[in-house]
């Protein structure tokens, strides 16, 4: 990259806010909303921008998210919220919007998340231009970092799509095979089939990995979007 070019990336990551100590180039696309993704045929749709009477409070009762047009909105303090049904392997397909938050800092900036069968985390977080760390946005805490840092700037659509193997237990219960994960973020492979070696976080909605678990989306305090959500279970 010359001289010149890197000047102008700096310049245009100041003037947006974010990304200052950034080595990742500023691109264009990085503030065109991603197109939303009509479900396939063989999907369950798990929200559609209706309402969330598919989703549970984790401190029990309704979802306690606000559902605003197409989309839904974290309502701090009214705790994470999970699907009634349960899966094994699926692909899964979330598009988020996050917050622009400059006056906030690492993990308090826009975080939420995504967990899969309720225990395992992709991370969802503001870590535009950033060199991601496993902490980050796409990143599954302590196991793997996004190979790359396909993150959007905040206050525009991105997406993920997941494909997610369950662990493997033998017929005495013994695990046998560790799941596995491959993520993309805004089309752009970020882990390619990657092992689980345990829950991801202390956040893990029971802990019972030899079982099928809900998709849970988590209140972290801010306020971050979440629409067209689907899933396509693998048999
Ligand atoms: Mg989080």
């Amino acid at each position: 990259m010359t001289t010149k070019a890197t000047r102008r990336n700096f310049l245009l990551a100041s003037a947006t806010g974010v990304g200052l100590l950034s080595s990742v180039p500023v691109r264009a696309q990085d503030d065109v909303d991603t197109p939303t993704v009509p479900p396939p045929k063989f999907a369950i749709v798990l929200f559609e921008g209706k309402d969330l009477s598919g989703w549970v409070s984790r401190k029990g009762g309704p979802a306690g998210w606000r559902v605003r047009g197409s989309y839904m909105e974290v309502v701090p303090g009214s705790g994470d919220i999970y699907t009634k049904r349960t899966f094994g392997d699926f692909q899964l397909h979330v598009e988020f919007w996050l917050p622009y938050m400059p006056e906030a800092k690492g993990q308090a900036r826009a975080n939420s998340g995504v967990y899969l069968q309720g225990r395992y985390e992709v991370q969802v977080l503001d870590s535009y231009g950033l060199d991601s760390k496993d902490n980050d946005c796409g990143g599954i805490y302590k196991v793997g970092a996004p190979l790359v840092n396909a993150c959007k700037k905040p206050q525009t659509w991105q997406k993920y799509d997941v494909a997610f193997r369950a662990p493997r237990f033998d017929a005495s219960g013994k695990l046998t095979e560790n799941a596995r994960v491959t993520v993309f973020q805004n089309s752009v492979m970020i882990h390619n089939n990657l092992e689980l070696p345990r829950t991801t976080t202390p956040g893990d909605l029971d802990g019972e990995v030899s079982k099928p678990g809900p998709i849970l989306l988590q209140d972290h305090g801010n306020l971050v979007r979440y629409r067209n959500i689907w899933i396509v279970p693998v048999k």
